[in-house]
């Protein structure tokens, strides 16, 4: 119903505006969203987000969002969430919105930023010819990146989910290798996550309620950046680092982080879930003072009964 073209515009033409709008309505409220939304905004942009669901990133759990919605609040960026788009009146030059309770409400805007569905490029260039087998609205492939036809791989966002560059990237490369006769498979301990809002959000390996959902009795313990000298410094002391670990063995099975710069904290993050750090590791390593990781130290001595800043 939002046919791209004039005012209505996608990620691609937002990247690489030739002007600013006064006023910009961002149909979604996902990391695409927010992130342009917060960078027109910080531009001088009356940015307003309309949003289905009845939260924004609606993707990752409630206590993580909660700086971010704050941060949102405070830049002045008008949330419409439970709010369903019917489509836009060139005319007015408004977007039509239904409300919760039903009603139409018309959103004054010059232009309209849709950031929801994406999906696959399968479509559009005899890709069909091949047969393949799909999953969904992606190619099927195996642990090798393999469709189902012999010598045909696919990578990237044409295999489905979770569609980030770094996943493409490694999955490229292992092909590449694999084309060259080597062994290799795709089996990562985790693909790291991060929204580049204000603040930060990483997500690395289970939430607590991926944990919950397959069967593991795990501690979770969060730390605050209120509580770390880094973030003092850096005056932003929203946020936290979270750990999600085995009750029994201690090996830790998900980090997540909100807060100012954290995107940084996914390469430690990864590393610890790729060589099965358990909670000890991460707590008995010398974080340099005065870092953010220092905060990822303290959740892990925290999960342990003992973090010492808190
Ligand atoms: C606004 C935005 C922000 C994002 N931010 C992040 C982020 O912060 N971190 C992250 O990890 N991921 C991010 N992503 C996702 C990331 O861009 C993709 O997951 C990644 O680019 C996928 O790589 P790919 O090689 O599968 O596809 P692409 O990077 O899309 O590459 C496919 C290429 O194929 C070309 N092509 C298409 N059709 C044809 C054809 N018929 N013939 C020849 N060439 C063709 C296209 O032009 C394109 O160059 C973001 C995406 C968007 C839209």
């Amino acid at each position: 119903m939002l046919p791209i073209g004039g005012p209505i515009i996608s990620s691609t033409e937002a990247l690489a505006p030739k002007t600013l709008p006064k006023r910009l309505t961002v149909v979604g409220g996902g990391y695409i969203g927010l992130e342009l939304g917060i960078a027109y905004r910080k531009l001088g942009v009356e940015v307003s987000v309309v949003e289905a669901q009845e939260r924004i990133l609606p993707a990752y759990d409630a206590e993580l969002t909660q700086p971010v919605l704050e941060s949102v609040k405070q830049l002045g960026i008008k949330l419409y969430l439970k709010h369903s788009v019917l489509g836009f009146d060139a005319a007015s030059s408004s977007l039509q919105v239904r409300e919760p309770n039903g009603d139409t409400l018309n959103l004054a805007t010059d232009q309209v930023l849709v950031a929801v569905g994406r999906k696959p490029n399968t479509q559009g260039w005899n890709l069909e010819s091949l047969n393949l087998d799909m999953n969904g609205s992606a190619i099927r492939i195996d642990n090798r990146c393999q469709t189902s036809m012999r010598n045909v791989w696919a990578i990237g966002d044409l295999s489905g989910e979770p569609m980030l560059a770094h996943r493409a990237m490694a999955q490229g490369e292992m092909v590449a290798e694999l084309i060259a006769g080597k062994q290799r498979e795709f089996n990562p301990a985790a693909i790291p996550a991060v929204c580049f809002t204000d603040p930060e959000l990483v997500v690395v390996g289970k939430t607590p309620d991926e944990a919950r959902a397959a069967g593991l009795d795990c501690i979770v313990s969060s730390f605050p950046f209120a509580a770390n000298g880094r973030a003092m410094t850096l005056e932003s002391k929203s946020g936290f680092v979270r750990v999600v670990a085995r009750r029994d063995n201690h090996l830790i099975v998900g980090w997540q982080a909100v807060g100012v710069g954290v995107s940084e904290l996914s390469t430690a993050f990864g590393q610890s879930l790729e060589m099965g750090a358990r909670l000890e590791d991460i707590g008995g390593t010398i974080h340099a003072h005065p870092t953010l990781g220092e905060a990822v130290q303290e959740a892990a001595l925290r999960a342990l009964g003992h973090a010492l800043h808190l």
